[in-house]
């Protein structure tokens, strides 16, 4: 394996700063590494080789010549596939876009092209965001890095797997209940959901609105910090975008620190009937946490068990209103169902073959819940309990300063084991949903193996809402706390991946 790929962001900033690297020497040796694994693990779903080529080239001419560049030019980057580009397909992983070219560029790529880092490719994800482990990508799903038979997390497993797999340092990927965290947990990476509005969603495909955010996928705190300071800020184009800074990122990271802060451990997410290795690490971290000087209180937020339930009205019923525009006259796909072919017929035969089974059941299930008569019962309850879980996260940042919970109940689970049990797949993102119906800041960092299966496990730091600063400065602290104990970085313990099994 080339060692450049191994390197993290701010290793290859330096390493290009002081001559050692060229941005072309840094941008070939990924895209060597995806034609020779991409087959394998199917992270990417269109790889733009001469278009990142032409960005690192642009780099390397205007360092040469002396020019001040952007702190990343020339750290390639991975974008999932929900995210609009000119200069490449964007199918958000379903049929009924396939072959489509957006118009314009999505802010977050404008502001990647802005910074000169060349965009490596799309990457997988299942169909419109909606799954846990891209099962239901109508492209194939990813493959585990760890173990090419496991899931890589979903929706966001293309960004997941080809970060941990070394096909790129970085990448985007976007969190409506847990595809940013649930990826990062199983595949021993590191990703952050920000505050509602810190990032914006203009040319993001929308899944569910109110709970949809982008956010930084790595390989460790700083390097995610990093890229959020550079596509974070304030946006015109989306009117629900904070018009405040929230700070620099990299500045927290770069100033970890857990002592005196108080964690707090929420009652419903201790780990208690998780996977036990998932819930071992994860008081092995409290105890760490402890002897370095932070507390640990208990925090109670008893509305957090409607948190599912809840999400599951409130995402299907804005993703049956946002998925109507594809209608099969203004994007993608149209298909002709014969004979007295009238333009409902024509909507209709295109929504059977392009949409795949999870997006027709939760647009069927969204539609109800939205139907006069079932509005309050359904939709009008779920709002209420998004209320209570706002109060809940209230009442505990009252006594905490950041709440610490396992990221998921398990490791990566095999293909195939969840996706015909719809209940079991939802069940996946039990700690993570509460962040997106409260619009707060989480992040998820590696936690260790679990004794089980030698599978990362992950540990999740949320934050009140505006505060990422602190969750980066907690994490960073606790991921040196960590790599100290393991006496190495966790993507140092994954074994090398079988190309080609
Ligand atoms: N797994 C969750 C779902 O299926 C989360 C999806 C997401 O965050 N995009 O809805």
């Amino acid at each position: 394996m080339n060692e450049i790929i191994k390197k993290n962001a701010s290793e290859l900033v330096d390493l290009m700063a002081s001559g050692e690297l060229s941005a072309t020497e840094i941008t070939k040796a990924h895209l060597d590494r995806i034609a020779e694994i991409n087959g394998t693990i199917n992270s990417y779903l269109h790889v733009t080789s001469e278009a990142a080529l032409a960005v690192a080239a642009d780099v390397d001419r205007r360092r040469a010549a002396g020019e001040k560049l952007p702190l990343l030019a020339g750290v390639p980057i991975a974008v999932k596939d929900n995210l609009t580009t000119t200069d490449a397909p964007t199918t958000s992983g379903s049929k009924i876009l396939e072959g489509w070219i957006p118009q314009y560029d999505a802010t977050v790529v404008t502001k990647l092209r802005n910074e000169l880092m060349p965009i490596l490719g799309k990457t997988n994800l299942d169909e419109f965001a909606m799954g846990s482990s891209t099962e239901f990508s109508a492209f194939g799903p990813s493959r585990n890095p760890w173990d090419i038979e496991r899931i890589p997390g979903g929706s966001g497993g293309g960004s997941s797997s080809a970060v941990a797999s070394y096909s790129a340092p970085l990448a985007i990927g976007s969190d409506t209940g847990g595809s940013i965290r649930f990826p990062a947990a199983v595949t021993g990476t590191v990703g952050h959901k920000p505050t509602y509005g810190a990032i914006s969603r203009y040319g993001l495909i929308a899944l569910a609105s109110s709970l949809d955010q982008i956010g930084p996928v790595s390989r460790n705190v700083l390097d995610a910090a990093l890229l959020q300071d550079v596509i974070a800020g304030h946006d015109p184009h989306d009117s629900t975008s904070l018009p405040e800074s929230l700070g620099s990122m990299a500045e927290a990271a770069r100033n970890g620190s857990v002592k005196g802060m108080r964690f707090g451990v929420i009652k419903q997410l201790s780990g208690e009937g998780f996977q036990p290795g998932v819930k071992k690490r994860f008081d092995e971290t409290l105890a760490l946490l402890t002897a370095n000087g932070a507390e640990i209180v208990e925090v109670d937020c008893p509305s957090f068990e409607y948190a599912i339930a809840a999400y599951y009205l409130i995402l299907p019923a804005e993703a049956s209103s946002n998925l109507a525009k594809f209608d099969s006259v203004r994007f993608g796909m149209r298909v002709n169902p014969g004979e007295n072919a009238t333009i409902e017929r024509v909507m209709a035969a295109t929504r059977e073959a392009g949409f795949g089974p999870e997006v027709k059941r939760r647009i069927i299930l969204g539609t109800y819940a939205l139907s006069s008569g079932s509005y309050d019962k359904y939709y009008g309850a779920a709002q209420k309990v998004r209320t209570l879980i706002q109060r809940d996260f209230e009442a505990a940042f009252a006594k905490a300063d950041v709440l610490i919970s396992p990221t998921a109940p398990t490791t990566a689970f095999k293909f195939g084991e969840k996706v015909d049990d719809p209940l079991a797949m939802y069940l996946n993102d039990v700690a993570t949903i509460p962040a997106n119906l409260a619009g707060t800041p989480g992040i998820a960092i590696p936690n260790g193996l679990a004794d089980e299966d030698g599978l990362p496990s992950g540990v999740q730091l949320l934050a009140p809402a505006r505060a990422d600063a602190r969750l980066y400065k907690v994490a960073a602290a606790l991921e040196a706390l960590h790599e100290a104990g393991w006496g190495k970085r966790m993507m140092d313990f994954a074994p090398e991946l079988k190309v080609g099994a």
